[in-house]
């Protein structure tokens, strides 16, 4: 029968094209059993202590590889702090080269690399090939780059030290490099813990460690399980950060479990990303882009993009054309060329999503399969769609890690916003529609790490990528990247000379007499008369109001006590009463009382944070006001900056110089972050597409800050000051030794324009508030600057809802020094990078 090209196009069945396994079987055979890659070397241990990997697909063992011993991490976290000591001081032109000849390896074992992941863990070859191993290649050229610019970009930062990397098995060798890469060019030096389905092309990885000739130790690489090596490397002393890839169940587990270490922490976790299309899309795009958000690795994505949020009126079209691209789409052998899907990585995962779509299904959705039957050698599950979800269902929130897509509807963008938001987590979104205008509407009210326009999982190593709430915090990739992996430099000074925040420097009393009978005192600019300065501390114990005289009737006179100035609360723009209806004494040095402060409460810190989440309009007012705020709080602290310097004396008993220069740096300090507010912008990255991605730094949210008993006044200023800068809302905890410095702020904040809410003051036991804040699950970061204790406990707390953290671990930061005492330290921990990526062209 003769047939035309078009019936040869419609009848033709793709044939095999599969990818030979026999270079990488070969590989295999002869190295295993593997042993641990320690300094270069490869160890195996005594006995049979070993653990197979499987291939998906067929459901057979690939390899035997060691499950070391915690004696094990031990010898790896020591030979990677001996490397430290030489390797923390590589040129950095020396680790560029290193990471260089990296990358050129990788590519020269491409190929090996693209066939073993695609064995061990079931993804096609067509994606290994093309985005796995290419994109971790990528990240060691660009941060080769990195390496060779840190001293001249990042000036004042070192490296942290000896860093333990958790990775897991859906992108196993992407997220070693997404690890090692940045680590190594900050001149860390690293022990990786694979994960236990897919460790082969980490071994594959050590040899190339071995064959560029980087020094030994550097790289460590340890398999075994998590309860024995993913925990010793978690709880290990001599480790100085972690850095997490998997579940957020896992990422909880190891915030509690470094709480209080010291330990600088990176946790990239789990999500449920939302696919939103408006009405106006290009469908035809659109499925193609859902194929490649959901269907991508078997839909064993973090980022997948597993919810589809379709506008009523185009939700049937659209429904009608996936079923119909779903009914061509091909499940296979991973090493086919031809496949959509390879296989689910184990029989684990496949029962998990097999009982979850059952549970979808048990709560009234409507489950639609492609008539054709996956094969049934290994472990394979059909691309599969869930209609008919409604928001609040299990499917609709977990996340389910398989090829399985959940749909739901909306009818205005307004809607759309807040079911996508409708999850604890942020890791991702796609944002589908023909008009840009409101495409980049929507993009900033996301509350995710990353936003495709028009696009979907794509990645470059220039983009950091990364979550808002419970998908984790820190940004692999990006310059932001590099931070995960420095501290300033002088943090290592205050961590040998580490102090209790109790021990505040106070001065005599005799001296502050002194000092203040010595007259004028002029400082860089505020001057400040004897006049302004002589005052009695009774007097001030009132709260400032200077003793009259008052005429009485006979023509005598008599002393008229000051009117009683007891502050509250500040909460939503007002001073409101303690819940409890307690108060608390604020005692000069000498132990005389010299006021009263309310005793706020759980239920206090519960309506400052209801303060907080109405004045989210915070954040969208433009950067130009919000500087003209800070300039306003500034020049009314101004007006009245004898006041305040008297209030430091008074409370701490420190010389009135030093009052006087604390007032100042607040003051100077105020004007950093208003000068900041409207250029701490971001960036514009020019990734390998037609297109720009564009880095904003956003505001996290609602802020708790503990401040310091030091200087109460500026360590107030320091830390509120680029919050609010940067568009977060507040609750802060003045300092609980001497608050007044805070409160004595309720006027100046009064009357500078600040929205009612942005900033909320709730005064009482720092320990207790910081409590109450960290475990609050609607506060979305706390800083804590206070006692070694309490930075654990607030770290503990904040598991719940991984909020992140900052604090000081009781270690002394001196606030007076612009160094240590403000600067872009503070402005990115208090914000998150969103990169919204925006194709162009026709
Ligand atoms: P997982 O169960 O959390 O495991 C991840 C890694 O942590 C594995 O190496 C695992 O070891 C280890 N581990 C487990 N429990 C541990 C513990 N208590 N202490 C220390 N280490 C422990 O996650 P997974 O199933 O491998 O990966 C899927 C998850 O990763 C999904 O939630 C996905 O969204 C997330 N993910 C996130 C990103 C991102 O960039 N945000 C990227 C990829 C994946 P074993 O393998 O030995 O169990």
């Amino acid at each position: 029968m003769l047939m035309s090209v078009m019936d040869i196009f419609e009848t033709m069945e793709y044939g095999p094209a599969p990818e030979a396994a026999a270079p990488a079987l070969a590989w295999l055979k002869e190295r295993q059993p593997f042993g641990l890659f320690i300094n270069n070397q490869w160890l195996r241990p005594e006995g049979d202590r070993y653990q197979t990997s499987v291939n998906p697909a067929t459901g057979k063992v690939l390899a035997q590889v060691t499950a070391a011993s915690s004696a094990d991490v031990d010898a790896a976290v020591a030979a990677a702090r001996e490397a430290f000591q030489s390797w923390g001081k590589t040129p950095g032109h020396v680790r560029a080269r290193h990471l260089y000849a990296i990358a050129r390896h990788l590519q020269k074992h491409a190929r090996l690399l693209s066939v073993l992941e695609s064995l061990d863990n079931g993804k096609p070859i067509r994606e290994t090939r093309d985005l796995d191993i290419p994109l971790v290649a990528r990240h060691f050229y660009y941060h080769a780059g990195w390496a060779q610019l840190m001293t001249s970009e990042l000036p004042g930062y070192a490296p942290v030290g000896v860093v333990g990397q958790i990775i897991p098995w859906n992108f196993h060798l992407l997220m070693l490099a997404w690890k090692i890469a940045p680590a190594l060019a900050m001149g860390n030096t690293v022990v990786l813990k694979p994960a236990s389905y897919t460790p082969l092309t980490a071994l594959k990885f050590a040899e190339i460690v071995e064959e560029i000739g980087l020094p030994p130790g550097v790289v460590n690489i340890i398999t075994g399980s998590a309860a024995t090596v993913g925990e010793a490397l978690v709880r290990h002393p001599d480790v100085n950060k972690i850095a997490f890839t998997g579940s957020t169940e896992v990422g909880r587990t190891i915030r509690r479990a470094t709480a209080g270490s010291g330990k600088k922490l990176s946790l990239e976790l789990g999500g449920k990303s939302p696919f939103i299309v408006f009405d106006d899309a290009d469908l035809d795009s659109v499925v193609e882009g859902v194929v490649d958000a959901i269907w991508f690795n078997q839909g064993e994505v973090c980022c997948a993009g597993s919810r589809l949020l379709v506008q009523e009126n185009v939700a049937e079209r659209l429904t009608a054309k996936l079923r119909a691209r779903m009914e061509r789409m091909r499940v296979g052998d991973p090493l086919d060329k031809a496949i959509d899907m390879g296989a689910i990585v184990s029989s684990a995962q496949l029962e998990t999503i097999q009982q979850l779509v059952a549970q979808g299904v048990a709560e009234g959705a409507q489950l639609w399969q492609p008539s054709w039957r996956c094969p049934t050698d290994g472990w394979f599950y059909p691309p599969t769609l869930l209609t008919d979800v409604s928001p609040a269902t299990t499917v609709a929130q977990v996340e389910i890690f398989g090829p399985v897509l959940v749909s739901m509807t909306f009818r205005t963008p307004a809607e759309a916003v807040a079911l996508a938001n409708n999850t604890p987590y942020g890791l991702a979104a796609s944002v589908w529609s023909e008009n840009i205008n409101l495409a980049l509407d929507i993009a900033p009210k996301l509350k995710v790490g990353t936003v495709w326009i028009n696009s979907t999982n794509v990645f470059d190593a220039s983009s950091g990528f990364g979550g808002y709430r419970e998908s984790g915090y820190g940004r692999e990739g990006g310059k932001e990247g590099l931070y995960e992996y420095v501290h300033p430099v002088w943090e290592q000074r205050a961590s040998i000379s580490k102090v209790s925040t109790d021990e505040i420097p106070i001065a005599k009393s005799a001296e502050v007499t002194d000092q203040v009978a010595n007259g004028q005192s002029e400082q860089a600019g505020l001057v400040v008369s004897s006049d302004m300065l002589s005052f009695d501390l009774n007097v001030v114990a009132n709260g400032g109001a200077q003793n009259e005289k008052y005429g009485t009737s006979d023509g005598d006179t008599a002393a008229l006590p000051a009117i009683d100035r007891t502050p509250k609360l500040f909460i939503k723009g007002k001073q409101v009463r303690p819940d409890s209806g307690y108060s608390r004494n604020v005692y000069a040095p000498d132990g005389r009382t010299i006021g009263q402060v309310g005793e706020g409460n759980r239920k206090d810190i519960r309506n400052a944070v209801e303060a907080a989440h109405a004045a989210s309009g915070w954040a969208n007012t433009s950067a130009h006001n919000r500087a003209q705020i800070l300039y306003y709080i500034a020049e009314n602290l101004a007006v009245r900056a004898d006041e305040f310097v008297r209030r430091l004396v008074q409370q701490t008993g420190c010389l009135h110089a030093d009052a006087l220069k604390e007032v100042q740096t607040a003051l100077s300090r105020l004007f950093s972050y208003a000068a900041w507010t409207d250029k701490y912008e971001g960036s514009v990255h020019r990734p390998p597409m037609r297109g720009v991605v564009l880095a904003l730094p956003e505001p996290i949210g609602v802020m708790g800050i503990a401040c310091p008993d030091e200087h109460p006044l500026l360590g107030f200023i320091s830390l509120v000051a680029p919050a609010l800068a940067m568009g977060n809302t507040v609750i802060a905890i003045p300092s609980s030794q001497a608050p007044l410095s805070a409160t004595d702020l309720y006027q100046v904040l009064e009357t500078s324009d600040v929205p009612a809410g942005v900033v909320n003051i709730v005064t009482g036991d720092r320990e207790a508030l910081s409590q109450v804040l960290a475990e609050h699950d609607d506060v979305d970061a706390m800083w804590y600057f206070g006692n070694t204790d309490g930075a654990r406990r607030v770290e503990l707390a904040s598991a719940g809802n991984m909020k992140r953290t900052w604090v000081s671990y009781g270690h002394r930061r001196d606030w007076l020094d612009n160094v240590q005492g403000e600067g872009q330290d503070f402005l990115r921990a208090a914000t998150q990078v969103k990169n919204i990526w925006i194709p162009y062209g026709e």
